[in-house]
């Protein structure tokens, strides 16, 4: 299978007063086209900061990623920008949808400005809330919201998913919802996913699971045991 993206001595410095805090220390892997991916990691490991410099909302320090073909790393800002825009769905811990737009309006708004963006209706009712369309995002639960996050990510037809932390907000019954949705986003649409959670028992579903600590990778492997998400507990 093809790898979708790259990721090579990727280094990320925050300025601490005096000192250099290392967030990423030479971060190396790859993802398949396809693939569900799954970082774990404890508060402070450095997953948000890798999510971000991925999905191109943050710039690393060095090393590099390469999305599709695309070295990210290298893009200046307005390419970078409409990169993301055009191949990369992001999912947030809070669902940070419009509260003055509709659920409806809430995806469009996303689907506008892609390049060659999924059916909305189609979308609203792969993540189950078609019948939800009309309504603003405050009458909406918390797992509802996120479907809908999901649903904004997904309509641009973007190739990679990110997920930082996408049921951190959620019960256990909404969570596995989520998690259930975003394998059949996976499935359906082959867009390839990567989740970073804190939550060891969510890898438990990935394809492949990775472990990141202190800003390093300590573990990547294939999982041999993939779970439904249903049958996830914790
Ligand atoms: P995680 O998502 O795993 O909780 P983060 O990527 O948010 O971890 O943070 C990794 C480390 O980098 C933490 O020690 C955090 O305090 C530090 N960090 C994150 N953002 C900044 C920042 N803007 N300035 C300084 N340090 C930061």
């Amino acid at each position: 299978m093809k790898k979708l993206v790259t990721v090579k001595d990727l280094i990320k410095i925050y300025r601490a007063g005096a000192a250099d805090f290392y967030a990423l220390k030479k971060v190396s892997f790859y993802v398949l086209e396809g693939e569900f991916c799954v970082v774990l990691g404890p508060s402070g490991s450095g997953k948000s900061t890798l999510m971000n410099i991925i999905g191109g909302i943050d710039r690393a320090s060095g090393g590099s990623v390469e999305i599709m073909n695309t070295q990210i790393t290298a893009l200046k800002d307005n390419a970078l920008t409409e990169f993301r825009r055009e191949h990369i769905g992001i999912v947030f811990q809070f669902y940070n949808l419009i509260p003055s737009l509709t659920i409806k309006e809430n995806v469009e708004v996303a689907a506008n400005i892609a390049k060659n963006p999924l059916d909305i209706d189609e979308v609203l009712d792969s993540v189950g809330i078609l019948d939800q369309k009309n309504k603003f995002p405050s009458k909406l639960s918390g797992g509802q919201q996120q479907r809908v996050a999901i649903a904004r990510a997904v309509v641009k037809n973007a190739k990679l998913l990110i997920c930082d932390e996408p049921t951190g907000a959620l019960d256990y019954e909404n969570s596995i919802e989520v998690l259930k949705l975003l394998r059949n986003i996976n499935k359906k649409y082959n867009t390839t996913v990567l989740l970073v959670t804190h939550n060891s028992e969510i890898a438990k579903m990935a394809d492949r699971i990775m472990a990141l600590k202190n800003g390093e990778i300590v573990k990547n492997q294939v999982n041999q045991n993939i779970l439904q998400a249903h049958e996830l507990e914790w």
